[in-house]
């Protein structure tokens, strides 16, 4: 339609040309007061070859030429002609003969008139016909390979999504029955697929982690309450059976071990707080140097019982560090940080406390760096120890009165200051906890 379109009236424009080069011609054949007659006759049989039935008269009205005087039965013919192949497909009612009148000039005088008629508004010859049916045969099987082709790419593009969305969609259902452990292997060239696939395969691993983590977790407390809860006990029916004296020194080991059940609780309590979503961090403005220096006297007594030495070091070294943050939580990791640093090691060891500024991304932040030099973790046990009830050595963890959810109140405290927690640490060279604290006061 639209070629069509595009060629009719580019016909039209042709047949305006034509047109206006029959004027000029006849112009020029008048000459000395008289018409060329035979020139114009000329003319007359190439303009109705081409379609177009002319009639000069001079100013008198007297016809120097008429191709309907000179040919009638051409004429009618090629207009017959015309009307039928017009018909067939391009019908339209305002079709038909039209005659324009052009007046002769020479040297600016009207020395006569030219009656130029033709098929209109417009005309398709045979061979503008034969070409109109060529373009549309070539728009047609050019329409169907198109056609073709973008059904098979389509099924070839549509196959290479669907199939690993297809895989993605089978292992989500493992996923949710529980099947964490098998893996899409498949690679996609598809950035978004590849991205699906790589995003679906992290899920099953951190819900596999999860739920690791869950299964431990409820076997880690049955197994802290199950060893307090069996010496009491075991002590309380010795003793009510009578096998066992009721003296002061077992009612204090009982109590001892209610004390250690409570602790646990109380951490588990504290635990589920700090790791609550909705944790609502009680922010004020205070000076981390001071804090820190009254929790170092707090442990005078271990430090001087133990000789270790403590020192806090930095580039702000005895300047007011002042930082925005929930203070009894910063009290509650700074205690936990120095208590291991204690609990685990044997006398006399060195404990540096290093407070820093640091940049990144633009962002500053409020490095605080706790380094013994301790018996330290070996690499085995590293990677766990901010795990809940991880423990390095249960027996003697649980001698020095630890249950392994120090670190891990530490690191969901730190998280919930958008902080960061890290931990360096060589089997008998030493430790070292580095806090990354968002410094928004400045
Ligand atoms: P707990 O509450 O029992 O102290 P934590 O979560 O605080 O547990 O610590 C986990 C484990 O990390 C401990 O069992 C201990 O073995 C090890 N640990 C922590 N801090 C230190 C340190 N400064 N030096 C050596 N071992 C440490």
């Amino acid at each position: 339609m639209f070629f069509e379109n595009y060629f009719k009236n580019y016909i039209i424009h042709e047949q305006e040309t034509r047109s206006n080069n029959i004027v000029s011609s006849i112009n020029k054949l008048y000459n000395n007061g008289n018409f060329d007659v035979n020139s114009i006759e000329n003319l007359g049989m190439i303009a109705l070859e081409e379609g177009m039935i002319i009639k000069v008269k001079d100013n008198q009205n007297n016809i120097i030429w008429d191709a309907t005087l000179h040919n009638n039965g051409l004429c009618k013919q090629m207009l017959e002609h015309m009307a039928q192949n017009m018909s067939n497909k391009y019908l339209n009612e305002n079709a038909g003969y039209v005659e324009n009148k052009y007046n002769i000039l020479s040297d600016s005088n009207v020395v006569g008139t030219l009656e130029l008629g033709y098929y209109g508004p417009f005309y398709f010859n045979d061979h503008d016909l034969s070409f109109i049916n060529g373009i549309n045969k070539i728009i047609f099987v050019v329409g169907i390979i198109t056609l073709l082709l973008s059904l098979i790419i389509g099924s070839i593009i549509s196959n290479r999504i669907t199939k690993p969305i297809l895989k993605v969609i089978n292992k989500t259902k493992h996923i949710s029955d529980g099947y964490f452990d098998e893996v899409i292997t498949d690679k996609s060239n598809t950035k978004e697929i590849a991205e699906l696939i790589s995003s679906v395969n992290d899920l099953a691993k951190k819900l596999e982690n999860q739920e690791n983590l869950r299964k431990k977790l409820t076997s880690n407390v049955a197994h802290e309450l199950r060893t307090p809860l069996t010496s009491i006990k075991v002590n309380l029916e010795a003793m009510i059976d009578g096998v066992l004296e009721i003296d002061e020194r077992r009612l204090k080991s009982c109590n001892e071990e209610i004390s250690r059940l409570t602790r646990l609780v109380s951490d588990l309590e504290k635990l589920t707080n700090c790791e609550n979503e909705n944790l609502v961090l009680n922010k004020e403005k205070f000076d981390l140097f001071e804090i820190i220096n009254s929790i170092i006297k707090i442990f005078e007594k271990d430090f001087i019982d133990k000789n270790i030495s403590v020192k806090i070091n930095g580039n702000i070294y005895n300047e007011k560090i002042i930082i925005y943050a929930d203070k009894d939580k910063i009290i509650q990791i700074i205690i936990n940080i120095l208590s291991n640093s204690i609990k685990y090691s044997k006398k006399s060891i060195n404990i540096d406390i290093n407070i820093t500024k640091v940049k990144k991304n633009n962002n500053e932040y409020i490095n605080i760096a706790f380094k013994d030099n301790g018996i330290g973790i070996s690499k085995e046990n590293l990677p766990y120890i901010f795990e809940r009830f991880y423990m390095v050595d249960k027996s003697r963890n649980s001698s020095l009165g630890g249950s392994g959810i120090g670190l891990t109140i530490c690191k969901a405290i730190i998280e919930a200051h958008n902080g960061n927690i890290k931990i360096n640490s060589e089997l008998d060279i030493g430790t070292e906890i580095i806090i990354e604290l968002p410094n928004i006061s400045v």
